[in-house]
């Protein structure tokens, strides 16, 4: 199936003549779209309600938009945290899923009194100290093993350092009953990328044996369900998107079987999701510069990992188009590669693509997740803007990029610097 970009050739055109390369794009109509769908998909629970999760893109303007469609906000740092306060979340708004978490990250999430989603059973006594025991909390399970759904393979939890064993989970929960903690959530993030519909239903059931079982051994009051995120988006273009329809019609249905039927019906479900909800809907843009013959054939673009770094770090897979080319034959095969002095900088190996020629607009798809969010400096390379396409067609810059002075404000204190400009 042919795989095409959320923008034209035509308004490519139009938004490279205002904001030059690179920057990602990101599509404000898709979003929306997106987030509804789960809206719809979750619409047979009451209390139903997703938490973007902001590492997958911390842009204030994306945060708003989610806020407007009706989303909550899973916060794992002070800075998420003070983002998300900004723009006006505060209490059932925020989930505040971290780990390994410092003290004044802990104070902070406890003064805006976000949903604590608790990953060690050690961070009892660190949280009751510092910022103390909420009145609700969440607590992360790892049931250990490998995640199976029928002979499909989905994850290793026992090598993942997240949540707490089961028999942590019954202690934590008791211990807190001692304290005075009131109602419990319960959290599993077992998978990354899963495309199988049947990674989040599974996920949900393991939670809701567990509510179960809590409610009947401890008595405890479950008030939550948090699903996390996990849920994948097809980066190949042999890939379909998992249907979030059918995903939380599995659910309903598991629910009403297990909760349900031990009156336990009135939970309200959660998501945390980041990749499923913005995945899609972003995209590199970027300008070959550079076209290179020795062993292999090489297209030097205006990008590198510093703007998108899970080729480089996952040798993951993201879809290339090369604007205006859309329908060329692609009878020619290219490394696509950025300029950091380092080999793993490549977009793409060995991919067919239309012949590229210096100037031309290459688009690197699926990047409104875990792309410029997990961008960082090397070489001094800065990071890019971040521009909106609105569905009127219309764009704004939401972000701008980095300029050298930026690269060097941690030198305020001293005046080494000084002097230095962007020119
Ligand atoms: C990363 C993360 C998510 C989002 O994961 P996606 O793969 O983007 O859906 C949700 N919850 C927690 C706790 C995470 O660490």
């Amino acid at each position: 199936m042919q795989k095409l970009p959320f923008v034209n050739h035509e308004k490519l055109k139009e938004i490279t003549a205002q904001y030059p390369t690179p920057f990602h794009l990101y599509d404000e109509a898709g979003i929306r779209h997106t987030v509804r769908s789960v809206h719809e998909a979750f619409s047979w629970n009451k209390g139903f309600r997703e938490y973007y999760a902001v590492k997958a893109c911390p842009n204030p303007f994306i945060l708003k938009l989610l806020k407007e469609e009706g989303c909550g906000v899973d916060c794992a740092s002070l800075t998420e945290l003070k983002m998300a306060e900004a723009l006006g979340f505060s209490g059932d708004d925020i989930m505040f899923s971290s780990n390994e978490t410092p003290a004044v990250e802990y104070e902070y999430a406890r003064k805006l009194d976000a949903i604590i989603n608790l990953d060690d059973i050690t961070h009892i006594d660190f949280l009751a100290a510092h910022g103390g025991l909420p009145e609700r909390i969440c607590l992360r399970y790892n049931p250990g093993g490998e995640l199976l759904v029928g002979t499909v393979y989905m994850g290793q939890p026992d090598s993942s350092k997240f949540g707490m064993t089961k028999q942590q989970i019954f202690s934590a929960v008791q211990r807190l009953m001692q304290l005075g903690v009131k109602r419990f959530g319960l959290h599993a993030l077992l998978a990354s990328n899963a495309a199988d519909n049947n990674y989040y239903p599974a996920n949900a059931m393991i939670l809701f044996d567990l509510a179960i079982d809590l409610k009947k051994k401890l008595g405890a009051e479950i008030f939550m369900v948090n699903l996390s995120g996990g849920i994948g988006i097809p980066y190949l273009p042999e890939q379909t998107m998992p249907d979030i329809g059918a995903i939380g019609a599995s659910i309903q249905e598991g629910f009403a079987k297990t909760l349900g039927a031990a009156g336990l019906g009135n939970v309200n479900l959660a998501t945390e999701l980041g990749r499923f909800m913005t995945g899609p809907h972003g995209c590199l843009v970027t300008r070959a510069i550079h076209k290179k013959h020795i062993y292999k054939e090489y297209i030097g673009v205006d990008a590198c990992a510093v703007n998108l770094m899970r080729p480089a770090m996952y040798d993951a897979y993201h879809h290339i188009t090369v604007s205006g080319k859309e329908d060329a034959l692609c009878d020619h095969v290219y490394d696509v590669v950025g300029s950091l002095c380092e080999n793993n900088d490549k977009f793409a190996v060995d991919r067919a693509l239309p012949q590229i020629d210096d100037g031309d607009l290459v688009v690197i798809h699926d990047t409104g997740a875990h792309g410029y969010s997990m961008g960082y400096n090397y070489n001094g390379k800065l990071k890019s803007a971040e521009i909106m396409l609105h569905p009127d067609g219309s764009f704004s810059m939401i972000r701008r990029a980095e300029t050298v002075k930026d690269y060097f404000a941690t030198f305020d204190f001293c005046d080494i610097l000084d002097g230095v400009s962007d020119e």
